[in-house]
């Protein structure tokens, strides 16, 4: 039987037509649905043998209506909008690509730390209205970066650190110590972190344990004048702690790669001058894409051959 494949993620194949081929050269039918509604799912998903997800929700119920489905590959690597539990129960298996997007999202963490301690963003957004004033920023060099879940990313961005001489400190209680190449990096108390960063970046996944991690009472701790910087998920930095610390001054800037573009919060951080909210481009480069898009395609093709897929989350 011909397996048939799902995409409901908006990246998958943008770059190269590669991914797309090898699930076709390997007789496979491939439907492209980019940001369906649920109840569409709901209604085609028990044709399909396999799907490539981007960040839509996938419900408990899209995967109990998922009589033939064997395989659901994330297209990224946070795996939140997946209901895990009802995945296993149902005996479907997930994967994810752990590292292959993590430079292109290090790089966009990095890029904000720049763009808001000197304010690029800002200026040139003035310049582009006839503005021609230039606007007093920060170093970033010799900074402090606090770094908040060293995996994959937080170390990608610490070697970017390394280049500015920055003293890097990381928070992760899940860490005991660290490989030699991270020799330069501190780990500490979540506290020392708070308390020491210029710049506090943050990397952990979305769960029960890490929603609201960065409130009130943590931004507090930071020094006047410091910035944050979330290209995780929404929610892990509690987006109204931040408003209320940016309006009163006490933040220097706040980058945001992630957060609900429907969101009353949303708005009000936009109106501010020193926030940079993005549409959730974290592992949009061409490299990361097309890297990303093929290690699904093979997850899918191996287990259509009989082989077990690499990166089982479930
Ligand atoms: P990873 O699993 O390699 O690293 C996550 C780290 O967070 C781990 O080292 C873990 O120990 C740590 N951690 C877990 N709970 C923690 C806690 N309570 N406090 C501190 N640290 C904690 O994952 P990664 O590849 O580095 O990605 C991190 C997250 O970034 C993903 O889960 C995903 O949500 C997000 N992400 C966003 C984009 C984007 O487009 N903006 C792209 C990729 C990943």
């Amino acid at each position: 039987m011909r397996w048939r494949v799902l995409v409901t993620s908006r990246s998958f194949g943008k770059v190269s037509s590669e991914p797309i081929n090898m699930l076709i050269q390997n007789d496979m039918d491939v439907d492209l649905l980019t940001e369906p509604k649920e109840s569409d799912v709901i209604r085609i998903i028990d044709r399909y043998d396999a799907i490539i997800v981007g960040n839509d929700k996938i419900t408990g119920e899209i995967l109990e209506r998922a009589k033939n489905l064997k395989i659901l590959c994330k297209h990224g690597v946070g795996v939140d909008n997946i209901d895990l539990e009802s995945a296993r129960r149902f005996g479907i298996k997930v994967t994810n690509v752990p590292s292959t997007n993590s430079d292109a999202v290090a790089d966009l963490a990095f890029g904000l730390i720049l763009d808001l301690a000197r304010r690029i963003t800002s200026t040139a957004i003035r310049v582009k209205s006839g503005i021609w004033e230039p606007l007093i920023g920060v170093d970033v060099y010799h900074k402090t970066l606090g770094v908040i879940g060293f995996g994959a990313i937080g170390k990608r961005v610490a070697k970017r650190a390394r280049g500015f001489d920055m003293e890097v400190l990381a928070y992760d209680p899940y860490i005991e110590e660290l490989q030699e190449e991270f020799s330069f990096v501190k780990l500490v108390s979540l506290e020392e972190v708070l308390k020491k960063a210029d710049f506090l970046t943050v990397h952990t996944p979305l769960t029960k344990n890490t929603k609201g991690l960065i409130g009130d009472r943590e931004i507090a701790m930071m020094k006047k004048g410091s910035f944050i910087i979330n290209t995780a998920r929404e929610g892990i930095v509690d987006e109204t702690a931040l408003y209320e610390h940016l309006k009163s001054g006490y933040l220097g800037g706040v980058g945001l790669d992630v957060i609900d573009k429907n969101s009353s919060i949303k708005e009000l951080l936009l109106s501010l001058d020193n926030v940079i909210i993005l549409p959730h481009i974290g592992m949009y480069s061409k490299e990361a894409i097309n890297s990303v898009s093929i290690v699904c395609a093979r997850n899918i093709i191996k287990l259509a051959n009989g082989e077990e897929p690499d990166n089982i989350v479930v």
